[in-house]
């Protein structure tokens, strides 16, 4: 086994959140060693064009945006490395973090920025038109199919925020729910049967999102009647949940049901002194690149306070 390298603030994870931490932590004078973890970029990696992050006044694909974060990262000193943490010990108060299986690296300081992961169906045309009219981002995405006819699966309180927000821009949602009610809170269920360009299908699943270079229909089977339909839309938006990555700090970090890790309000403080979380980790409601960057400023802060109360920095 290799030897344990000492760090002196290790950010796990390298989407918006991430990379924003490493430059105030570089700027900051911290030292900050960040890994990348398995998709390096994080989830803006496998969307388009990004319209909404300030500062692109003519929007960005997402790989493009990820690597201008990485670059400013680098640029402002931050030590960038390919490798995912596979295991963590934050019993003491040295934080260890074990890098591919392998190395252990200890910190004073600890970020977590390991993001979320949208929830597939996991058909296979779904796969393969993603990025093609497939999409787990309403408030991404949807703007490319301005009045024009997309459905959107899943019946939680995403689902039903993210039909509400596509029923402002598109000419007709069509929502499809696998049981014969929803799991949104009462309110927004409401809101949703009361929108005039809402059509919910009860009982239905997705056969097949149709399409050869991009989306032009779906598939819907309705499990009570056996009655299959196939519906014209030019989008298919999965709003069937995220988990939030987050398994391996379980034994010590709190969390609240669903995984997310739990922070003080206002900051970006864990139950474990010196571990600060930023990002979709920590974020079931938000989900934006600029939030996730805005508590990424805020742990590489956090994080600078509590090295400096310390007498470590
Ligand atoms: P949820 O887990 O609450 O809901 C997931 C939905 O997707 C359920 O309706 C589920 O159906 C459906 N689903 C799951 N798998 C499939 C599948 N394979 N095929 C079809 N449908 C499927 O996730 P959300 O992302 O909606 O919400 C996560 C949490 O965040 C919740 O606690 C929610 O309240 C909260 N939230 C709060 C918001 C707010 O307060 N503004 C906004 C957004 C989220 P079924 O019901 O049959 O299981």
């Amino acid at each position: 086994m290799d030897a344990t390298e000492k760090v002196h603030c290790l950010i796990i994870g390298s989407g918006p959140a991430g990379y924003t931490a490493a430059i105030y932590a570089s700027r900051a004078g911290l030292n900050p060693v960040l890994y990348q973890g398995i998709q390096p970029g994080g989830q803006l990696t496998i969307t388009t064009e990004v319209e909404n992050y300030p500062g692109y006044p003519e929007g960005i694909q997402g790989p493009e945006m990820m690597v201008h974060f990485e670059k400013q990262a680098a640029r402002m000193g931050a030590d960038i490395r390919y490798g995912l943490a596979t295991a963590v010990d934050f019993s003491g108060p040295v934080h260890k973090v074990q890098i591919d299986e392998e190395k252990w690296i200890e910190a004073d300081a600890v970020i977590i920025s390991t993001g979320a992961s949208a929830k597939w169906l996991g058909l296979e045309s779904e796969q393969r038109l993603n990025g093609f009219g497939v999409s787990a981002c309403a408030v991404c995405d949807g703007f490319f199919f301005k009045g024009k006819e997309v459905a959107i699966v899943g019946a939680g309180d995403t689902a039903a925020e993210e039909a509400l927000y596509l029923s402002k821009i598109c000419s007709q949602v069509h929502m499809i729910v696998r049981r014969d009610e929803m799991r949104a809170s009462k309110v927004m269920q409401e809101r949703v049967k009361n929108t005039p360009n809402i059509k919910i299908y009860w009982n239905s699943v997705t056969d097949e999102v149709l399409g050869d270079k991009k989306v032009h229909a779906v598939r819907i089977h309705n499990t009570k009647t056996d009655v299959k339909e196939e519906v014209p839309v030019s989008a298919f938006f999965v709003a069937i949940g995220h988990q939030p990555n987050s398994g391996i700090f379980k034994p010590f970090i709190d969390m609240d049901e669903a995984g997310y890790i739990k922070t003080i309000p206002g900051t970006s403080k864990t139950n474990v002194e010196g571990v600060f979380a930023s990002g979709d980790v920590q974020d079931k409601i938000y989900r934006q690149a600029v939030t996730a960057a805005g508590s990424g400023c805020m742990a590489a802060l956090d994080a600078e306070r509590y090295l400096s109360a310390k007498g470590l920095h």
